[in-house]
């Protein structure tokens, strides 16, 4: 990867048309050589995106298949993308939105969104969404919508519980504190959707939403985050 001042580029980036890593010429802020050398996942359950030594469905999906019914992460978390996607939400660098936007909506595979009705972005609780100022699940959504001709949908689940930062918790704890916190509020009978996240961790987040969203009607619920943690 060629960096040039790399921390400065990603945090004082302030050159539209330029990408956020090298300060090449880059119409989407993410030049193609950048973009080429972000790590990629291996092969990964198609179910749940667990990493596996081969291609195929993971022995937990196959003893007990989760509610998704399918899960894309064009990329890995790790540096370079975990650093911009901190400096984006965590340092409230809300400019950052447009290149990662656009990284998900070239690197994500066509068959992710075939056939699909809506999609819907992982719900901020009201009262973190005024702190924040943007939910940046809901801005990739926006992102793949736009290039994809996709329905957004922002309005049919809302996060109804402010649960607290998953971080750091067992995956036994993150289903616990999740419980509850997401709320349907439209009729989504035969929807084919797809939900949206930035990150995928142990994938709790996007299991209960899709428990929430199938509840609500929908008959496949796929989903895809920008990188696989
Ligand atoms: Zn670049
Ligand atoms: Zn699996």
């Amino acid at each position: 990867m060629r960096l040039r001042s790399w921390g400065e580029a990603a945090l004082e980036w302030l050159y539209p048309g330029r990408c956020v890593m090298c300060l090449d010429p880059a119409p989407t802020g993410i030049c193609e050589g950048c973009a080429a050398d972000l790590p990629r996942p291996g092969p990964s359950c198609p179910t749940c995106a667990e990493p596996l030594p081969f291609a195929g469905d993971c022995p937990s999906c196959l003893r007990r298949p989760p509610v998704l019914d399918g899960v894309w992460t064009p990329f890995v978390y790790a540096w370079p993308l975990s650093h911009l996607l901190l400096a984006y939400k965590g340092g409230g660098r809300p400019q950052l939105a447009r290149p990662l936007g656009s990284l998900l909506a070239t690197h994500l595979p066509d068959t992710a969104t075939e056939g699909i009705d809506r999609v819907i972005p992982v719900p901020l609780h009201d009262r973190r969404f005024v702190q924040r100022g943007f939910n940046q699940s809901e801005d990739l959504a926006r992102a793949l919508c736009r290039k994809r001709d996709l329905t957004l949908d922002t309005r049919s689940v809302a996060r109804v519980v402010a649960t607290p930062s998953q971080q750091g918790l067992s995956r036994r704890a993150r289903r616990a504190n999740l419980r509850g916190a997401f709320a349907a509020s439209a009729e989504l009978s035969g929807q084919r959707v797809l939900l949206l996240d930035d990150v995928m961790t142990t994938g709790t987040t996007l299991n209960e939403l899709a428990r929430v969203v199938r509840r609500a009607g929908a008959v496949r619920v796929t989903a895809v985050a920008l990188a696989r943690a």
